[in-house]
């Protein structure tokens, strides 16, 4: 036990934020970036990615709950769908609790997260041997580019536009992702912050605008990131999230969550005014 130890994610060069540590369970570095899964007073147990904050036990049902279940209740039937990242398991979990999947492939970089979250955060990493799990431990740009599979939805999961993740904010790699989409399949990805990173949501969905006919952004809170704000965007071939979205496969579904629920899936989709404004003309729910 630590009497007086603080981590602090310094997100900005005038932004950071503290949590109060009890004890450190991991500490690494990878060829990636560095590693640590700390016990927090608050908060429960934290990962994070060179400083930055992944994903805390308190507040993570968030961030899982949203990226996964407006994409896969949009869709009518998804059997086949692709993680990128997610190297904590949680969108994999959550992907894992809807009957229809029959295969969630996830494509995580560094083995060194995967590893550090199965041994102190079985919380979020508990289903990564589940029997439908296909874990492969690679760069999901790569992946996109090479495979012959199809999904039905794709989840990038990733981190900031920064080291390896940062092809995964590009042309090329949204252009293999169309690839290897079905034809009514739906793509969301890590959106950033609003209030923070108007920029790099304004140049990922101009990115997605050149590759889909549609592009949506939708938000969410959470505890653990700067500005509480967070958001995802939304591209589809075909499949519009609000108008082909039907509620009764929410309640019909019997799953229960702590943060996603039917009228807060279309809710999502209704945007403060200084994102459709910065936003304007990239979305089509501006
Ligand atoms: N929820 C977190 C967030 O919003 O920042 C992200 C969760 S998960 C820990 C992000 C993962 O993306 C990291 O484990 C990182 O190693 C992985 N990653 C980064 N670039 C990647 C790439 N090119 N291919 C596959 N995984 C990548």
């Amino acid at each position: 036990m630590h009497s007086d130890l603080w981590v602090e994610e310094k997100f900005s060069d005038f932004l950071g934020l503290k949590f109060k540590v009890e004890n450190v369970l991991f500490s690494g570095k990878s060829e990636f970036q560095t590693v640590d899964v700390v016990e927090t007073k608050g908060h429960g147990k934290m990962l994070l990615n060179d400083g930055l904050i992944m994903v805390t036990e308190r507040d993570e049902f968030a961030y899982h709950d949203m990226i996964t279940h407006v994409p896969l209740f949009v869709h009518p039937e998804p059997k086949n769908v692709l993680v990128i990242g997610g190297g904590d398991g949680g969108t994999a979990r959550e992907v894992l609790r809807h009957a229809s999947v029959e295969k969630c492939t996830m494509v995580e970089i560094d083995a060194m997260v995967v590893d550090a979250c199965r041994a102190h955060i079985p919380q979020t990493a508990k289903d990564l041997d589940h029997p439908k799990m296909n874990l492969i431990i690679g760069d999901g740009v790569e992946f996109v580019k090479n495979t012959l599979d199809k999904f039905d939805v794709i989840i990038v999961d990733s981190t900031d536009p920064i080291g390896p993740a940062q092809p995964l904010f590009g042309k090329e790699f949204y252009q293999d992702v169309y690839n290897c989409l079905a034809d009514d399949g739906i793509v969301v990805s890590q959106g950033e912050s609003s209030w923070y990173a108007l920029d790099i949501q304004q140049s990922l969905l101009s990115v997605l605008n050149q590759v889909f006919t549609q592009s949506y952004l939708y938000s969410f809170s959470n505890l653990t990131y700067p500005g509480g704000l967070w958001s995802f965007t939304f591209a589809t071939k075909k499949h519009h999230p609000i108008n082909d979205f039907n509620q009764q496969r929410v309640i019909d579904s019997g799953l229960e969550f702590d943060y996603y629920n039917h009228q807060l899936h279309s809710a999502a989709f209704a945007l403060p005014s200084f994102v459709k404004k910065g936003l304007k003309g990239l979305i089509s729910n501006s």
